[in-house]
């Protein structure tokens, strides 16, 4: 589970033919490459120890250390985070075939230009997980620009910005072919929802699923935010889960505080720790560590009801409610 990241790390290849189909393939069913922005098509293809280069290049540059380039072998969807604010990630969407091209959450237009502007790119879809001004600062401006259609929950249409498409729960709706089913995941904001790709074993959770923690409860309670992420939890062990903050090394502390024998949670929050010493993104994760360490999925361990004195009758929710306060006062 854990090698999964650090195997990108250790045997990534760095190459300009981003677009190209059919590259070696580093993990069971996708291929990664990592970019350093704006150098990616001056330095082609580099073999030996590329990170370090790249991102000292990128530092002495003042840019952000990365980009990370994914793209699924078995669809032609490619994903590229893009570092927004100073904690958010929005996402491109990328498909190889018809060149249809899509953002997740874009905070703010710049980044997001800036990385269009370097693909020679336009901008068709803006896909919305909620209306947190962290989550849709971009829309007006990039839908102005490109003229791009805005995407977001129904129950949220009065109040994202430039919205276009109203989407209910459980609705599939379609991105340059690919099937994306709408999964109402409220807790966090009422019209809060989550993007599930399942021919590219993807899932864009916003602020629902964090990597080891879950959104603040704003506009929801914990039966809520328990019943989003118990549905977020039914999708296959393998799915990518691409959450709106990199909070994950503040939130491993949080959790070792409350599970401190989690081996696996031991595990994950030292390579967390690796990877934010080096500027690295930890995100995607995956359904199945988070299940092994997120603290809000495992509300009935023992370790974690004995350290925050929650009662063995307790109800998941009131648990998840007690967690939450827990963290929220950490
Ligand atoms: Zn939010």
């Amino acid at each position: 589970m854990l090698a999964k990241a650090s195997t990108q790390m250790s045997s990534f290849s760095c190459s300009s033919s981003s677009r190209v189909r059919g590259q070696p393939c580093m993990w069971p069913n996708m291929r990664k490459q990592w970019f350093g922005k704006n150098l990616l098509y001056g330095f082609g293809t580099l073999i030996v120890s590329p990170i370090k280069i790249l991102r000292g290049v990128n530092q002495f540059l003042g840019l952000p250390p990365f980009f990370c380039n994914i793209t699924c072998m078995s669809s032609s969807l490619q994903i590229e985070l893009v570092p927004c604010l100073q904690d958010n990630y929005a996402y491109l969407l990328h498909d190889i075939d018809t060149g249809t091209v899509g953002v997740v959450d874009p905070s703010e237009a710049a980044p997001v230009i800036n990385v269009l502007e370097r693909r020679n790119q336009n901008l068709t879809y803006i896909l919305n997980t909620h209306h947190h001004y962290d989550h849709t600062g971009g829309n007006l401006e990039l839908k102005a620009r490109y003229g791009a259609k805005v995407i977001g929950s129904a129950k949220d249409k009065d109040r994202i910005p430039g919205i276009d498409i109203s989407l209910h729960d459980r609705e599939t709706w379609m991105f340059a072919g690919h099937e994306v089913l709408v999964m109402e995941t409220p807790g966090h904001t009422k019209g809060h929802v989550s993007y599930y790709f399942p021919g590219c074993g993807a899932v864009f959770t916003g602020d629902a699923l964090f990597s080891l923690s879950c959104g603040k409860l704003f506009e929801g309670d914990p039966d809520q935010m328990l019943s989003s992420l118990q549905q977020i939890m039914s999708l296959p062990d393998a799915t990518d889960v691409y959450c709106g903050h990199e909070y994950t090394l503040s939130n491993s502390k949080f959790a070792l505080s409350i599970e401190p024998n989690n081996q696996a949670l031991q595990e994950y929050a030292a390579h967390v720790a690796q990877l934010r010493s080096k500027m690295l993104p930890t995100i995607p994760t995956t359904i199945k560590r988070e299940k092994q360490c997120n603290p809000f999925l495992r509300t009935s361990s023992p370790e974690i009801r004995r350290k925050l004195n929650i009662p063995l009758s307790a109800s998941d929710a009131q648990a998840l409610g007690i967690i939450r306060r827990a963290k929220d006062n950490f």
